[in-house]
């Protein structure tokens, strides 16, 4: 493992170095070695639905407790949650059975009395069902469940430094994925006839800002998740199942038995995955040593006057390609594998380690000049600007979407420099976007407005301000904040916090051409220079 981690920086070193060199003759952009990374520091709650108190239930037979003789321990150390869970999946009956053991550590200055879960499940009517929730060996916890947001008060207050372990026992009953409907964007968590998909089945401890814990109530424009990182150890059974069946799933993944499989991963926003009948695998490794996973269906093979083609391949080339570029460019992958599947629900979805692009991309490819390129790389980028830094992505999705796809042109741009004039006609110009690129996912009735706001005018801003700074400021911008926000969860403040005051000032017509508040960058004007004015 050491081995392989020491030849995959060596070979990222000259790959940065070959990358570097070939992105700048290509297409004139040129990559200076970054500044050494500034650490940070690390919303508003929007409302939830009517609360309901919950009545206490009895742990059932097989729920997991505890494994604390104490409630709560206290220590040194600092890590992020660890959820530990065992789940039993009968496939037949598209059915869960969870039990999940949380282990938090208080990080904040102040004691705890309560504890507020992200149940991201109990935003699907009818999916999610908690059986028993632990903090003392036999004893119920209280809560109160109101979509998403689960509080759940502590026996007794969790000081700084001392940390605590849940214990959850719930069921999961997955809804067929409603392909061409309205609600077919939820298919991340759901199934077709041949693909049962787990994104985000898990729940996690809210982010904690200031007084509040911050959830976010789930609309069908945009993702409303903020989420902090976390260890992951998940021992999956799956119960009546056709023996055609494939795992796609990221971090490690071991297989132990025909029916049971051990996963795990350090310190990644989700554990997302994948499950599919006849699931195809097409497999590959970059220079820098990580392997993508493609696993598509038969429908990825599509026949034209020119013959069968199997999109597949095509995709993989593609990921294998953005992959290492974006490597290049924003710095280390970090894990050793990235998994890509063909979904039955459309667009795409990121999370840690995997991402789906939608299965109308895999059957309608004609070429570079195709959403199965663009959404493809968009996907990947998501691997940075979601995966690797954290934002908030109801109150601001321009941080994550923005970037992920600037990141598109980024691509093409290197690979394809003669169709950049394409790719901002067909992406941008020709939907004639209009809107705030700081708008919350809150502000748009429809999923065309939010995307013309956040994405497209949010790459003619990134666009403008490559063209004011400089592609070696530009780049090396980015660099900087993919490195100073890894593992952290950032906010545009940060974001601007990482020009000079001088690159703010020259920067500040662009912010008031784009944002509706331009003005939010408290940094703008401080007495300071670039050395002792960034956090
Ligand atoms: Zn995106």
């Amino acid at each position: 493992m050491a081995l392989m981690r020491i030849s995959r920086v060596i070979s990222s070193l000259i790959f940065l170095m070959l990358t570097a060199c070939a992105f700048m003759q290509g297409t004139q952009v040129t990559l200076t070695p970054t500044q050494t990374p500034i650490p940070l520091p690390q919303g508003t709650p929007v409302p939830t639905r009517e609360r309901e108190l919950h009545p206490i239930q009895t742990p059932s037979q097989a729920a997991v407790e505890p494994t604390l003789d104490q409630p709560m321990s206290c220590t040194t150390e600092n890590a992020p949650p660890t959820y530990t869970v065992r789940a039993e999946l009968n496939y037949a009956k598209r059915a869960l059975k969870v039990s999940q053991r949380i282990r938090y550590t208080n990080a904040s200055e102040e004691s705890l009395t309560s504890l507020v879960l992200s149940v991201k499940p109990n935003g699907q009517a009818g999916v999610f069902s908690l059986q028993s929730i632990n903090i003392i060996v036999g004893e119920s916890a209280q809560y109160t469940l109101a979509g998403q947001r689960m509080e759940v008060s502590l026996p007794e207050a969790l000081e700084p430094d001392c940390s605590l372990e849940i214990s959850l026992n719930f069921d999961l009953r997955l809804q067929a994925i409603d392909i061409g409907g309205a609600r077919a964007y939820q298919g991340y968590l759901g199934y077709s006839d041949r693909q049962t998909n787990l994104g985000q089945w898990l729940p996690v401890v809210a982010i904690k800002q200031g007084d509040s814990w911050i959830t976010h109530e789930e609309v069908s424009i945009g993702e409303q998740e903020i989420l902090d990182v976390a260890n992951w150890d998940i021992r999956l059974s799956i119960t009546d199942a056709p023996n055609t069946l494939r795992v796609a799933a990221p971090g490690s993944v071991e297989k132990i038995s025909d029916s049971e499989w051990h996963l795990t991963m350090l310190n990644a926003r989700d554990y997302s995955l994948s499950i599919g009948e006849n699931y195809r695998l097409n497999q590959a490794v970059t220079p820098d040593n990580v392997t993508v996973e493609l696993y598509t269906f038969d429908d990825a093979i599509i026949t034209s006057d020119t013959g069968s083609m199997d999109t597949a391949a095509y995709a993989l080339n593609t990921a294998l390609k953005s992959l290492s570029l974006y490597e290049a460019v924003f710095g280390d992958y970090p894990l050793d594998r990235l998994v890509m599947v063909e979904a039955d629900f459309p667009d795409g979805m990121e999370f840690s380690g995997i991402v789906f692009v939608g299965g109308e991309y895999f059957r309608g490819l004609s070429g570079v000049e195709s959403y199965l390129t663009l959404i493809s790389v968009h996907e990947i980028a998501h691997q940075w600007w979601y995966s690797r830094v954290g934002n908030d992505q109801a109150l601001h999705p321009w941080l994550d979407e923005a970037l992920a796809t600037y990141s598109e042109f980024i691509f093409i741009e290197k690979f394809y420099p003669t169709l950049t004039d394409w790719w901002w006609d067909f992406r941008v110009n020709r939907l004639l976007p209009q809107g705030f690129v700081d708008s919350t996912v809150y502000e748009f009735t429809s999923r065309r407005a939010y995307i013309n706001a956040i994405y497209l005018r949010g790459v003619l801003m990134l666009h403008d301000l490559r063209q004011t700074l400089g592609d070696d400021v530009f780049f090396g911008w980015l660099n900087r904040y993919a490195s100073t926000g890894s593992g952290r969860v950032m906010s545009p403040e940060d974001f601007w916090s990482l020009l000079t005051p001088e690159q703010l000032e020259r920067t500040k017509p662009i912010r008031e051409r784009y944002l509706q508040k331009p003005q939010i960058i408290s940094l703008a004007t401080p007495e300071c220079t670039a050395a002792t004015c960034t956090p």
